[in-house]
């Protein structure tokens, strides 16, 4: 790490050059394909940006390669989610702060008192905050926000592009409503692969279950997969998800546990948590991944 700070300081010491220089776009970085997506909606072609993270990627896992610290070193500014999602990157985003370069935590434009709390997470906070849409739609506002202060001469095209957006977030959630209406309010219980979907629950009136903890760094334990299995049971739940970003292996590995006392559980198809499927398809979008996971939970449930 240390090797990798002082590579850190000396391209940004080498290349602290004026904003907006070269196409003459403000020059945009981001970590999760969420908020990738999200920042794109807004700038729109007005920005350049260059996401760390694609599909598939765990960000309570991911790294910083060299490739990254190039890109961090060229950005205006740094969007990134905060509430210690992105664990390995906070030193590297401080550092950068240090450096006075613009770094952004998406959860900012979250009423803190409202959050999730977890007592046994680093930031004391639940971080998944993409799955409440309310908060879906604050994050957008602040992110036009920002934007508008970092490039003024685009603000009002930031708001066009902002308030499209969110009209669009508007009908998403009379969508996800109704298909929700279809799940008796008894069978609103979702087992998945680690605790992504608290936000979601409270939304949508779920009772939500993660076989690993809020980040993907604890592994499940025997007493976990234990417990879980005798939940499933009692409650005659029909079908366990699989996450995009979480290896499978401990779903499966609850699946059998549940099938081994007699009790038939499938698994209900592949839910995308802490990133958005491949971009180019419908669940490469915030949108497209919402209506996804919904489907795929209620089809599987019903
Ligand atoms: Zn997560």
């Amino acid at each position: 790490m240390k090797k990798i700070m002082c590579l850190l300081t000396v391209l940004v010491l080498i290349s602290c050059g004026d904003k907006k220089e070269e196409n003459g776009k403000l020059k945009v970085v981001t970590t999760t394909t969420m908020i990738t997506d999200l920042v794109e909606h807004i700038g729109g072609d007005l920005i350049e940006i260059n996401g760390l993270m694609g599909s598939g990627i765990d960000p309570h896992l991911y790294k910083a390669s060299q490739g990254d610290f190039r890109k961090l070193d060229r950005a205006d500014v740094i969007f990134y989610n905060g509430l210690h999602l992105e664990g390995k990157l906070v030193e590297v985003f401080e550092k950068m702060n240090e450096q006075a370069k613009t770094t952004i935590a998406i959860s900012d434009g979250v009423a803190e008192n409202t959050l999730i709390g977890s007592e046994y997470f680093a930031s004391n906070y639940d971080p998944h905050i993409w799955f409440d849409l309310a908060y879906w739609n604050d994050i957008s506002v602040y992110v036009t926000k920002r934007l508008s202060e970092l490039d003024p001469e685009n603000a009002a095209a930031f708001e066009v592009n902002r308030d499209d957006y969110l009209k669009k977030l508007k009908e998403l959630k009379i969508d996800l409503d109704k298909k929700i209406e279809e799940l008796p309010k008894e069978k609103r219980i979702l087992v998945t692969a680690h605790d992504a979907f608290n936000y979601f629950g409270r939304t949508f009136d779920f009772e939500v279950v993660g076989l690993q903890g809020i980040s993907t760094a604890t592994e499940a334990g025997v007493k976990d997969v234990q417990r879980i299995t005798e939940f499933i049971i009692e409650n005659k739940i029909k079908a366990i998800f699989i996450e995009s970003s979480v290896p499978r292996r401990t779903v499966e590995a609850l699946q059998a546990a549940v099938n081994a006392q007699n009790h038939d559980v499938i698994i209900g198809g592949e839910l995308f948590s802490d990133a958005l499927g491949s971009a180019g398809t419908a669940e490469g979008t915030y949108i497209g991944m919402y209506k996804h996971n919904v489907n795929t939970i209620v089809n599987a449930l019903k």
